[in-house]
């Protein structure tokens, strides 16, 4: 989050539209932030996007065109490994963008897979909100304080619920429940 990963997915797509290829952007339909027609990356770039529900759906849109852009990959099924794969094979350029590690620091999704199988990975840093360095790390923070390991994963939310952290201001959330007496 915030290392400019739809920014990059974005520009990527231009080019291949700027040398004459069929280029489509595709979200998954979990991610509904700014607009739905549209991917729009934090530093404001905006391409036309489609949204599509399942890996299957990616497939079926995907047909026809030479160029695809998957954003937020992290949050499509697992059957969206197949679903590269099957594009790539057929001839198709396919850029993914998304987040490596969840708020648990945990692998994300099909993330690890798709890092493995990838031709080219490059692992974007973004800034930490704490002290400036290279950010890794997704802080989620649930009215200002870590949010425990055990909570919900998607939370698609803006600045005030997630900041990027480096290693060493990243805060793990607690399993359990302190009581102050
Ligand atoms: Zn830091």
């Amino acid at each position: 989050m915030f290392s400019g990963k739809s920014e990059e997915l974005i520009r990527r797509l231009r080019r291949a539209e700027i040398a004459g290829q069929k280029a489509l952007v595709i979200k998954p339909a979990v991610d509904d932030r700014y607009d739905v027609g549209n991917v729009v990356s934090h530093a404001g770039a905006s391409m036309r996007a489609v949204t599509a529900a399942t890996s299957a759906e990616v497939l079926r849109l995907a047909s026809g065109y030479d160029a695809v852009g998957l954003d937020e990959v992290q949050f499509f099924d697992d059957g969206i490994v197949d679903a590269i794969t099957t594009l790539v094979n057929r001839g198709t350029r396919v850029v993914a963008g998304g987040l490596a590690q969840d708020f648990r620091a945990q692998p994300f999704g099909a993330m690890p897979t798709l890092l493995c199988i990838a031709e080219f990975v490059d692992k974007l840093e973004a800034v930490c909100h704490r002290c400036g360095g290279s950010a890794t790390l997704t802080q989620r923070l649930l009215d200002g304080r870590p949010a425990p390991f055990d909570g919900e994963t998607v939370q698609i939310g803006a600045l005030d619920s997630y900041e990027a952290r480096c290693r060493a201001c990243y805060e793990p959330g607690t399993q359990a429940h302190v009581v102050a007496a």
